[in-house]
């Protein structure tokens, strides 16, 4: 059962959600008895053969300027052709943006089953069962797919990336490539130093904090651990913090490895886009606050003491 893994990449860089789903992917082909291959589109600046750390043998890259810019029905296009040449009979995406925009697409194309948002391995042992996150990460759902190409997006951070070492062979894969129907007029880059989906610390903020003059030690806290920033929503919708770093149903959905949240309730529907962090912090001053129920770690005070102090403590174990 050969495997192709879908390669995305920002700014030049494979992005970590793409090393998880190459990691996934070459598990995959070692238990199902196959090959394990990686199709990456557009102009890297790093090195494909890296990919084969992650267990990666053979990385098809198509280096055309349209593929510059995401356009999903190009893209699709591309990757159909990669996996008819390449005979796979299982596709992996990251369900990150661009598996979300590609993956749909794809199992329309090739009348493939999709496993969107997988968070294990397949049980291959009678079929072929995968196991993903449904109601927003409360619970599990085990779906077989029995089409003859089978593809699955693997949730972020759901899968311990695993470099064991070796090379990738890169070979140039010649598509035929459509003419992007998509344009990108202006981009902006999101606020904050580290990217909210790829964080593996993100410390978030709510409306415990009063006002956006507050931020600076949320801030200052984030760049002491290398984190990324996120909200709740009525932060956002007030305006005090930008709307690309409110998590949550109806924002972005995380899953770092740590995620400290300040001065913020624990709705339902704040916790439906932060529940698969691995480690959960809450901050707040009302001991009955129904995000301790979902918290790892708790601390019952005011933020505006217990900041600074949390502050003061990651600079003297960095000292
Ligand atoms: P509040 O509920 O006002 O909570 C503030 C918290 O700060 C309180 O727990 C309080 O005890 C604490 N606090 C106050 N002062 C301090 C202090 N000095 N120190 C420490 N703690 C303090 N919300 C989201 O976040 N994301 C979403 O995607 C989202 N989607 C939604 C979709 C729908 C359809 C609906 C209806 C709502 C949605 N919401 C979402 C809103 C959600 O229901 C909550 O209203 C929101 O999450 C509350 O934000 P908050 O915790 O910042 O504010």
């Amino acid at each position: 059962m050969n495997v192709l893994v879908f390669i995305d990449h920002v700014d030049g860089h494979i992005k970590k959600a793409s090393l998880e789903a190459a990691s996934y992917g070459a598990q995959l082909a070692q238990k199902a008895g196959g090959t394990a291959e990686a199709i990456a589109l557009g102009n890297l600046t790093e090195d494909l053969a890296t990919l084969g750390k992650y267990g990666i043998q053979k990385v098809h890259q198509v280096k055309n300027d349209a593929l510059n810019t995401i356009d999903a029905q190009v893209y699709t296009k591309v990757i159909e052709q990669a996996v008819q040449q390449t005979g796979a009979k299982v596709v992996v995406f990251s369900n990150n943006s661009t598996g979300k925009l590609v993956a749909p697409r794809l199992s329309v194309r090739l009348k493939a089953g999709l496993v969107a948002g997988a968070v294990a391995l397949p049980d291959t042992t009678n079929g072929f069962v995968v196991r993903k996150n449904v109601f927003s990460g409360k619970a599990f759902a085990n779906v077989s797919i029995n089409t003859d190409i089978k593809i699955i997006s693997l949730n972020v951070n759901a899968f311990t990336i695993s470099a064991t070492g070796g090379t990738a062979e890169v070979v140039p894969f010649n598509a035929t490539v459509d003419a992007p129907k998509v344009k990108v007029i202006d981009t902006t880059k999101a606020s904050g130093k580290v990217s909210l989906t790829e964080a593996d610390i993100v410390v978030s903020a709510g409306r415990g904090l009063k006002g956006p003059e507050n931020w600076k030690m949320v801030e200052d806290l984030a760049d002491s651990l290398g984190a990324a920033l996120a909200c709740s929503r009525p932060v956002a919708d007030a305006h005090w913090r930008p709307h690309n770093e409110h998590v949550g149903q109806t924002g972005v959905a995380i899953a770092p490895n740590l995620y400290i949240a300040i001065g913020i309730s624990g709705a339902i529907q704040h916790l439906a886009g932060v529940n698969r962090s691995k480690v959960i912090v809450v901050v707040n001053k009302d001991p009955e606050a129904p995000f301790f129920k979902a918290a790892d770690y708790g601390i019952v005070g005011d933020a505006f003491e217990v900041v600074p102090k949390m502050l003061e403590a990651v600079k003297k174990v960095k000292a």
